[in-house]
């Protein structure tokens, strides 16, 4: 038993060393167990007179073990409590950087989401005019394969352009297709698709519209292409374009294929008399 007090003891101190809880408690308990052990030793072999401390040691010993217990379960509990507590707040705070983060992440989708936007309109616009270029006109009469109205297609040339640049200068010459692309769109219905090709070639799409409608389009075009202002150079008034025409059905005729037979009309009128507008022998409805 002695032994036992004094292993214990030991391995108490070494507790009490090391800072573990409740090893206080039990220290006392456990030295003055090993006391009272002594004592009753010596007492047995007559060595001392008296009574026997053994049974008050080993209720002291037990009720610092009861102590210990109870005082190790309410420490736990505190424990318990301020870990979550802790876990608690560790949580939220990683909500909101999660929160913060995912809205970092949203405003960039966004930002990404408008550049590309714009990528895709510098992609389908031509700059000097704002009108569709060729590329997105193409793409616009793929897409519009299901449109179940006819279609007209002009391809419009300006005449003589090459003078322009030559008598006023290259400035003079986009002045000129700038003011040609705002009439176009003037004259153009919202659901119109207006196209630089290139150059000083243009087209013109017109949705729900026959061959009649189309000259229409020409004729004013024509019109009010001699009576155009180009900002900047009062010099330059009476210009004038040949314009091919062709009719048809997107579902029927491939969009290429009115383009062409737009563009071959183009060039029976530039190679007669200019300054007017022709429909394709077979494409007129
Ligand atoms: P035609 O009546 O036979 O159509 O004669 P044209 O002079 O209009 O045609 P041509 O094809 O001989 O000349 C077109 C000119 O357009 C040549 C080129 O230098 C000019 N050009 C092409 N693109 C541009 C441009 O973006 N800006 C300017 N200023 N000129 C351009
Ligand atoms: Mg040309
Ligand atoms: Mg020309």
């Amino acid at each position: 038993l002695l032994l036992g007090v004094v292993v214990a003891t030991s391995v108490l101190l070494r507790m009490v060393y090391l800072g573990r809880r409740g090893a206080w408690l039990i220290l006392p308990g456990t030295m003055l167990l090993g006391v009272a052990v002594i004592h009753d030793v010596l007492l047995n072999n007559q060595l001392l007179s008296g009574q026997y401390w053994s049974p008050l040691g080993f209720l002291i010993f037990i009720v610092s073990m009861i102590c210990n217990f109870l005082l190790n379960r309410v420490w736990s509990r505190q424990e318990i409590v301020r870990l979550s507590e802790e876990l608690r707040l560790i949580n939220r705070e990683l909500e909101q950087r999660v929160a913060e983060r995912t809205q970092a992440l949203a405003e960039k989708a966004n930002a990404l989401l408008d550049a590309n936007q714009q990528l895709q309109v510098l992609a389908d616009v031509d700059g000097l005019t704002g009108l569709l270029n060729r590329r997105a006109l193409l793409e616009q009469l793929q897409q519009l394969k299901q449109w179940q109205g006819s279609v007209a297609v002009l391809w419009i040339d300006l005449d003589h352009f090459k003078r322009i640049n030559d008598g006023f200068g290259h400035a003079a010459g986009d002045a000129v297709l700038a003011a040609f692309g705002a009439l176009l769109r003037r004259l153009g219905r919202d659901r119109d698709r207006l196209a630089r090709l290139g150059g000083e070639e243009f087209a013109v799409l017109l949705l729900d519209c026959g061959a009649e409608g189309a000259e229409t389009f020409a004729r004013r075009l024509q019109q009010q292409l001699r009576e155009l202002q180009v900002p900047d150079w009062p010099q330059i008034h009476n210009l004038s374009a040949s314009t091919g025409i062709a009719v048809g059905r997107l579902g029927e005729t491939d969009g290429e294929e009115l383009l062409n037979a737009a563009d071959q009309a183009m060039y029976e009128v530039k190679h007669s008399t200019r300054d007017g507008y022709k429909i394709a022998a077979d494409y007129r409805r």
